[in-house]
């Protein structure tokens, strides 16, 4: 049995699971949490069919989400780390509320070329990292058998919130990313370095543009469901055995 993290950046991406707002909680499936702060943010630790999981919002930014992700991994004992939030979507196929699995990850600010190496690259790092293709797999299957229409795509991450066509279209051309935000490579980052299976999920909230901010605002909560929703059919998949 494997411990499970689930994480997101903000108190609304995890809201879901929680019964912090009146909205029907997914927590109802788990029982009763523990919560511990640690670092400056509150783990809370729940059953979910005799599985251990810790869930925990980071805050925004890479440097938030590396510590969080961290602390799962090392003070938790996560042994698998599920992410779920929104982002700004990129490819044009992606509509707000649109699901995205990351099949690679990139930081998209990470910028040592003036040493003639690419940009998101550094020396003994790749400018891409890999999610898990078993948790992959089990994302297509949750796909498949709720009809829903998930693609799997390169997503980059930066400490920035974007929401201009030209950085968007930079974004788009240097890195062939299908949507953006400002944790999950930083997790996959801490995740490919620790040996723990990852995946990140990602709702689109926007579309990165002039008009991004408003849409942020008025979708935030309806792709966090969504994306949290998702998330609840993989865990079944999950302790239900389909991963050691
Ligand atoms: N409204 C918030 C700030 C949100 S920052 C506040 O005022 O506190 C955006 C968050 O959503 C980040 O966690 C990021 O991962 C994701 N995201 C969604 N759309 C994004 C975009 N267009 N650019 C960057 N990150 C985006």
């Amino acid at each position: 049995m494997s411990k499970i993290a689930i994480m997101g950046a903000m108190m609304e991406e995890v809201d879901p699971f929680l019964e912090l707002r009146e909205h029907e909680p997914l927590l109802k499936h788990f029982k009763k949490h523990n919560d511990i702060e640690y670092g400056g943010n509150i783990y809370h630790e729940a059953k979910f069919k005799n599985h251990d999981i810790v869930l925990a919002y980071s805050k925004i930014g890479k440097v938030n989400a590396t510590l969080t992700a961290a602390t799962m991994i090392e003070k938790f004992g996560a042994e698998i780390l599920l992410f779920t939030g929104v982002a700004g979507g990129i490819n044009p196929q992606l509509k707000i509320g649109d699901l995205v699995a990351a099949t690679q990850l990139c930081q998209h600010d990470l910028d040592i070329t003036a040493f003639g190496h690419p940009h998101g690259y550094v020396p003994e790092g790749s400018v891409y990292v890999k999610s898990s293709t078993v948790l992959l797999q089990i994302a297509k299957k949750v796909a498949e058998e709720k009809n829903i229409n998930l693609l799997g795509g390169i997503v980059a991450t930066g400490d920035q919130f974007i929401s201009d066509e030209a950085k968007k279209e930079w974004i788009r051309k240097t890195f062939d990313a299908d949507a953006l935000e400002m944790e999950g490579a930083a997790v996959a980052v801490v995740c490919d370095a620790l040996r723990v299976p990852f995946f990140i999920m990602r709702s689109i909230s926007d579309t990165a543009d002039a008009g991004a901010v408003e849409d942020f605002d008025e979708f935030l909560k309806h792709s966090s469901q969504r994306s949290s929703s998702f998330i609840l059919g993989m865990l079944d998949k999950i302790v239900d055995g389909q991963i050691k």
